[in-house]
């Protein structure tokens, strides 16, 4: 598995894992510190690697990602983007850190609906906007539904052109819908060469050809039968 295939699982995983926390955040349903930390960290991560990717490592050697509020520095300092508002983020971090460190001494709430709201405007940049697919949903709905999302981001734009490409199937390898096609075979089924956007898995030309005439003899011993 190459370091490519990682970074991009990690990625999708940002997503997902921002807008469950989000969502619990907005619904109260949990105890607002857990989701308020990982909602921030992991939508602040896969902004910064969207926007400049590399920034978001602290150290290069052992590959330590920035904290929230390393990364909170770092957008402002490259100039701030209009979803991210630094300070009531970094007041909601100052907020949330007796309570997930246990030195809590009030019950009061800590979370406040405007840390709530600069949360959800996080979901505004393109890396996540993932919270409407995301409600109702379960995790490993969320996380289907990601990967699904991915695969269909590397189809071509234009519908003409994407008649022409076969929708995105699951792996063989690694079970996730982000196996790729590259066309059609010879008896009007996807048994193509392709190659899997999670996991790298590919599938040869000539492996696919065979597998496809495989198929073809099965399905026709079949229909004799
Ligand atoms: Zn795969």
């Amino acid at each position: 598995m190459s370091d490519q295939f990682t970074a991009i699982r990690q990625q999708v995983l940002r997503r997902v894992r921002y807008a469950a926390n989000a969502l619990a955040l907005r619904d109260n349903s949990l105890p607002p510190e857990g989701p308020y930390d990982a909602a921030l960290t992991n939508g602040l991560i896969a902004i910064v690697v969207y926007e400049w990717p590399g920034r978001e490592i602290k150290n290069e050697n052992r590959g330590i990602v920035k904290s929230g509020r390393e990364l909170l520095t770092l957008i402002e300092a490259s100039g701030g983007l209009f979803c991210v508002q630094a300070d009531v983020l970094r007041d909601g971090l100052a907020l949330t850190q007796p309570v997930r460190h246990g030195r809590a001494d009030d019950e009061f709430a800590v979370i406040l609906p405007t840390h709530v709201n600069a949360i959800e405007l996080l979901d505004e940049h393109p890396a996540l906007n993932f919270l409407d697919s995301a409600q109702g949903k379960t995790i490993d709905e969320s996380i289907w539904l990601a990967f699904r999302d991915l695969a269909e981001s590397r189809l071509p734009f234009d519908p003409k052109e994407r008649f022409d490409v076969p929708e995105p199937e699951v792996c063989d390898t690694c079970l996730r819908p982000t196996f790729l096609p590259s066309g059609w075979d010879m008896f009007g089924g996807t048994m193509t060469g392709g190659e899997c956007l999670a996991c790298g898995d590919e599938r040869s030309d000539e492996d696919a050809l065979e597998e496809a005439i495989n198929e073809a003899i099965i399905g026709a011993v079949e229909r004799d039968d």
